[in-house]
């Protein structure tokens, strides 16, 4: 505010309403941002989960702090989408850290590794076990701050041509996936693939590959690969609760008045919880819907080729780990934190889902 006005307010008798003016005025300034998702609209879970941010944020400033979402590709392609906010391309975006395994296997702890924490685990490590910190701290020579925007919950392990009856089945078995999945699954014998979303469906008809992993029923079911690779296998032992991240880029988070700030952290933490709810209320008919009509074969992966890859995935770790300090600082903190959450989810936890899941079988 002007001293003029100020002085022409005061005369009039409303210096207090005119104070109060300029401090308000400063605490909630007009804002833009950009936000690119990795994702395409067509994902209503994963994407959502950005516009549910840009909504309670639009809403409770009166579309002052304003944050655009973009898909992938509008703005930058879906694996760049952490680039664009390191160079500030844009302000933020919504995306799964693993994807930038390439630049450091660490980035994976953010989402999910192989037999690593569940959802609920990996928002207790993240929120109150050091876990967001330490990834903080990891991100920072990439030039943005990190907050938990969604999970998946556990996974399902795919779709395959052929069943999976031992070991022996993964030799040479091609299969979309990435990451630190695709090293521990290497060892086995499988050849992994890297394929984008929109190519899977194809590779997998023409026999391209053999099998591909992706998310759960809801979002599996969209891209119809129970048509041509029936033997839908879980669980999804990369993924037990996979971890979508909104990045800030560092310079403009600082530059945003401590509200903001605030109410950014709290709508990251609401995108956060609606999306692992609308998986949780949708699965259910999805599953249904893909067994009872889309011809799916339920298949869980037996105890042996869940002790291998336990094996393998423990193998990898190690190795990794002896070459790079911050994986292993972050592996051996999120590993304890692992063992310490089962302890205490095999007494309550575990017995009562147990037990509940046994009585609706019974009817
Ligand atoms: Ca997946």
């Amino acid at each position: 505010m002007k001293r003029r006005q100020f002085v022409k307010a005061a005369g009039l008798g409303l210096a207090g309403a005119a104070l109060a003016k300029p401090a308000i005025a400063q605490s909630a300034p007009e804002i833009k941002w950009r936000l690119t998702s990795s994702f395409p609209k067509s994902l209503d879970t994963i994407y959502g989960a950005a516009e549910t941010l840009s909504k309670a944020v639009a809403e409770a400033t009166d579309n002052k702090f304003q944050i655009q979402v973009f898909a992938s590709g509008e703005i930058v392609p879906g694996l760049q989408a952490a680039d664009a906010v390191t160079n500030g391309t844009v302000e933020m975006c919504h995306t799964a850290p693993y994807y930038y395994f390439g630049k450091d296997p660490t980035f994976a702890f953010a989402t999910a590794v192989p037999f690593g924490l569940n959802s609920r685990q990996q928002n207790a490590w993240f929120y109150h076990g050091g876990g967001l910190d330490l990834m903080n701290e990891f991100f920072k020579s990439y030039n943005f701050i990190s907050m938990p925007g969604g999970n998946t919950g556990t996974q399902m392990g795919g779709w395959f041509r052929k069943e999976i009856k031992s070991i022996e089945d993964f030799k040479g078995l091609k299969m979309r996936i990435g990451g630190l999945a695709g090293k521990v699954l290497a060892k086995l014998g499988a050849v992994p693939q890297q394929i984008a979303g929109g190519d899977i469906y194809p590779a997998l008809e023409k026999g391209t590959i053999d099998a591909a992993e992706w998310v759960g029923p809801y979002d599996d079911e969209k891209l119809g690969f129970n048509k041509v690779a029936p033997f839908y296998y879980y669980p999804g032992w990369w993924e037990g609760g996979a971890s979508l991240h909104f990045f800030t880029n560092s310079a403009k988070w600082a530059e945003l008045p401590k509200s903001y700030q605030s109410l950014l952290t709290t709508a990251a933490a609401q995108a956060n919880v609606d999306m692992q709810a609308k998986y949780d209320a949708r699965n259910p008919a999805a599953i249904k819907r893909l067994v009872q009509q889309g011809g799916a074969q339920l298949r869980p992966f037996s105890p042996e080729i869940m002790e291998a890859c336990y094996k393998a995935a423990g193998d990898t770790y190690a190795e990794i780990a002896a070459t790079n300090e911050n994986f292993k600082k972050i592996h051996d903190a999120y590993m304890g934190f692992r063992n310490e959450e089962y302890l205490w989810f095999q007494i309550g936890e575990y017995t009562y889902d147990n037990f509940m899941i046994r009585q609706r079988a019974k009817g």
